[in-house]
């Protein structure tokens, strides 16, 4: 039986150049567009806006280290450079709803959720994964905000002017630098202020807890799995997945294997089972309750298992949740009502 389902993190608006028409007829490459998405049951989710470094990386074998490897931190992008990027992704988001003759709703609000849940339309959440394009004065975070705006990372791995991310490493700890600036302070309270919610993902671990120090809301990694599984920089450890669950909060399990943030073993690993992954939504739910995990895909972000292969492999993972012994109701807690949740708690309309 196929169920809707709210997916934490998605890197798709990156994949359409000008036109986003190629989301609704289809495309061969990538994991999610309008027909595959549909089929699956992908009623809503969080669509980032991501700058890439203008320069390209090294290949990955610089990076081996004896037990794993490192990849170190990139250059910061420059303000100009990123806030003309983000722009032009924004302008992108905005096509969609314009050209999807209904069929795409921007969310804004509880209401435009609960309709994307009923059928009605599918509803993508504005998300900026690395704040590089706000300034400042934030003054950029609230022309976003009227654009459909509804949750920040202050970071990606690079350091901005609001925080430091964790480099992808491997054995490691999130443990990886300094916390919040004080520009990072503003930026978590005018976020709180407006409704917007702050997404731990990549942030370091000072900075996590700067987060929860500050935020009044319920604390939420939107694309993150148990370091205690998964000893990568991008993974939870039980200290934060308690903190997550003590605020109401909630964490998507990614199914990202490049980074490999599922298995224990670290590389990159295209054979790893769906049972790897929904051993961290076992672990989660067994430590701070079922009402805090939910799913963060990392579509079109990263590589994923084959077993899953795109969006069309989600309706399997939600069935072998029913099978490892989890009710109906359970099944559609992880699958959008936790989202449905915190959100509301969140943007308080
Ligand atoms: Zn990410």
């Amino acid at each position: 039986m196929k169920i809707p389902f709210i997916d934490g993190h998605n890197d798709t608006l990156m994949n359409f150049e000008n036109d986003v028409q190629p989301f609704f007829s289809g495309t061969k490459s990538g994991h999610i567009d309008w027909p595959r998405g549909v089929n699956a049951g992908f009623a809503a989710g969080f669509f980032a806006v991501f700058c890439p470094n203008p320069d390209t990386d090294p290949l990955p074998v610089a990076y081996k280290t004896d037990k794993g490897y490192e990849k170190p931190l990139p250059p910061c992008l420059k303000y100009e450079y990123a806030c003309r990027y983000t722009n032009k992704v924004v302008a992108r988001f905005l096509q969609l709803e314009k050209q999807s003759k209904g069929r795409f709703k921007i969310a804004r609000t509880i209401q435009d959720l609960d309709q994307a849940i009923a059928g009605e339309h599918m509803a993508g959440i504005l998300h900026i994964e690395g704040a590089e394009g706000i300034d400042e004065d934030l003054n950029m975070l609230h022309v976003l905000y009227e654009a459909g705006l509804r949750s920040v990372g202050p970071v990606w791995s690079r350091a901005n002017i609001f925080a430091e991310g964790v480099p992808y490493r491997f054995p490691s700890t999130p443990d990886t630098g300094p916390g919040l600036t004080e520009n990072g302070k503003k930026l978590v309270e005018e976020c709180n202020h407006l409704g917007i919610m702050v997404d731990l993902s990549h942030l370091n671990e000072k900075g996590f807890w700067d987060v929860a120090t500050i935020s009044r809301d319920p604390l939420v990694a939107t694309h993150s799995n148990a370091h205690k599984i998964c000893p990568v920089t991008r993974n939870l450890t039980d200290k934060q997945i308690d903190a997550i669950g003590d605020s109401n909060g909630l964490i998507g399990v990614t199914y990202s294997i490049n980074p490999n943030m599922v298995t224990a073993d670290g590389g990159n690993n295209e054979g790893a089972l769906l049972s790897e992954i929904t051993k961290h939504i076992h672990y989660i739910a067994d430590r701070i309750g079922i009402d805090h995990v939910s799913l963060g895909s990392d579509f079109d972000g990263t590589r994923v298992p084959k077993a899953m292969k795109d969006v069309s492999g989600v309706p399997k993972l939600i069935a072998l949740l029913r099978k490892e012994g989890w009710s109906e109701e359970e099944v559609e807690k992880i699958a959008y009502k936790n989202w449905i949740r915190v959100l509301k708690e969140t943007w308080k309309k």
